[in-house]
């Protein structure tokens, strides 16, 4: 029996905000719809666990869906459905509408490189009769999670003469992994009363990687390394000198939770928003909208150099689209809107100290904007106005996408940044928007299914 609602009920109704949870979605096929889209996503970072293997996959999938490599210089025509790949590092996939230029371009911007361990140029040694590679790592990690868990080395090493050796060990069934050691407990025990910060060092990120000498003599391990190496590769000791090899969890992504409500997987952020920029963008390639999508390398270091977002290449892009399709350039930007597309931390009631709940991201309660990001008092951040959280809004109002604000944790408690602000420099209005995630930047991140499909749906709500 329904009892009637009283007037203060009725009016809280009216005035209060209520964050949703994508739980409570009645539709019966919504379920089933947030599965199959997690299963395309698992494939799609199994197979992407660096910018250059990530722009593989994106180039592969755009390619599927009709889109045709574009060189800086082409025409661009209206109606048509391009992809621009910079230097095997970074990606720009564009749609060139059939409405005015000069309304501007929307936008969606993702990262494709995770925190990772980098092999050092000299990497190679022996000490007692075992084969280490040296790292130096990359991005913000918590060194002690990298000991002891299986690591896979993906990358790439340029000969001289311009030859390219893909190298990926690690992944296949058959193939060996590698390793960092950790101290026993028992001989941990003055290691264990130091602070975090100075128990692990940089320098003891070293990976084992073999143990079997090649013969009697001097540096006979390391020498073995180099043949295995040398006769699968056709590699010499100089040439990682001129390579980009890196150690990553080895292993597929999985779902977590008897429920398979979360998955459990290395490098969330930033594919977990990425492969929704991209599906979004080929779900919306016959918009009337000029729609880009930037699939962004070196954003955990700083976004700098050329495959980073402070490269001013995404202003020649526009330069070339604007001049392509009549519109001035200035005109464009200015009319341009940008979802810098990012991972927020979620709310973990294991950690509350750090969080200030009412303005957390919280699992299952959709794509997360943050208006702002940066440290200290709103350091280093976009700041975005409250007229273009306003568009936003409305369009996710309008197609039903279950969305949150968030901070990223308490005030002073930390903080950290997105290449929004160095898109937004450019006179583009620009936003946070992305999935929530748990353990950010360890080797095995937590993303739930339904955040992940909310944020392909807001994607699409952006760009249609
Ligand atoms: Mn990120
Ligand atoms: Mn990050």
């Amino acid at each position: 029996m329904d009892k009637e609602k009283s007037k203060e009920e009725l009016l809280k109704e009216k005035l209060f905000y209520k964050k949703e949870n994508a739980f409570d979605i009645e539709d019966k096929d919504y379920k089933s719809s947030v599965s199959d889209y997690a299963d395309g996503y698992k494939k799609f970072i199994d197979s992407s666990k660096t910018e250059r293997e990530a722009v593989v996959s994106a180039v592969k999938m755009v390619k599927e869906a009709g889109f045709k490599e574009y060189f800086l210089g082409d025409k661009i025509v209206a109606g048509e459905n391009y992809y621009f790949n910079n230097r095997d590092k970074s990606l720009y996939i564009f749609r060139a509408g059939t409405e005015p230029i000069e309304k501007g371009i929307r936008i969606c911007a993702a990262h494709i490189d995770s925190p990772r361990l980098d092999m050092k140029q000299h990497p190679l040694y022996e000490n007692e009769g075992m084969a280490y590679l040296k790292t130096h790592y990359y991005g913000g990690i918590r060194k002690y999670q990298w000991l002891t868990i299986p690591l896979a080395l993906h990358g790439v090493v340029t000969k001289t003469n311009g030859e390219r050796v893909n190298i990926t060990i690690g992944e296949d069934e058959c193939d060996p992994v590698f390793c960092i050691t950790d101290l026993l407990p028992h001989l941990a025990k003055d290691q264990a009363t130091k602070p975090l910060e100075s128990a692990f060092s940089g320098e003891g990120l070293n990976l084992l990687i073999g143990s079997e000498p090649y013969a009697k003599c001097d540096e006979a391990v390391k020498l073995n390394m180099l043949n295995i190496l040398n006769e699968k590769y056709g590699i010499v000791e100089s040439d990682f000198m001129s390579a980009e090899l890196m150690a990553v969890p080895a292993g597929k992504a999985k779902d977590l939770g008897l429920d398979k409500s979360f998955i459990l997987g290395y490098g969330h952020d930033d594919r977990v928003c990425a492969y929704p920029a991209i599906t979004s963008i080929i779900e919306n390639k016959n918009s009337e909208h000029t729609i880009m999508c930037i699939l962004a390398d070196k954003e955990e270091i700083g976004s700098e150099g050329v495959s980073g977002m402070k490269c001013r290449l995404i202003l020649d892009l526009i330069d070339e689209i604007s001049k392509s399709l009549g519109g001035n350039a200035s005109v464009v930007r200015a009319n341009s809107m940008c979802l810098s597309a990012d991972v927020s931390a979620g709310y973990d009631p294991m950690y509350p100290d750090v969080f200030e709940k009412r303005n957390s991201a919280l699992m299952n309660c959709g794509v997360v904007m943050a208006k702002y990001t940066g440290a200290r008092g709103k350091s280093s951040t976009n700041d975005a106005s409250a007229e273009y959280v306003a568009l936003i809004r409305n369009m996710f109002e309008r197609d039903g996408v279950i969305w949150q604000t968030a901070e990223l944790g308490k005030v002073d408690a930390g903080g950290g940044g997105t290449v929004a602000m160095y898109i937004a420099n450019q006179n583009i209005l620009t936003v946070d928007l992305g999935v929530p995630v748990l353990s950010m930047h360890a080797p095995m991140e937590v993303i739930a299914k339904n955040d992940l499909y909310q944020a392909h749906k807001s994607f699409c709500a952006f760009c249609k």
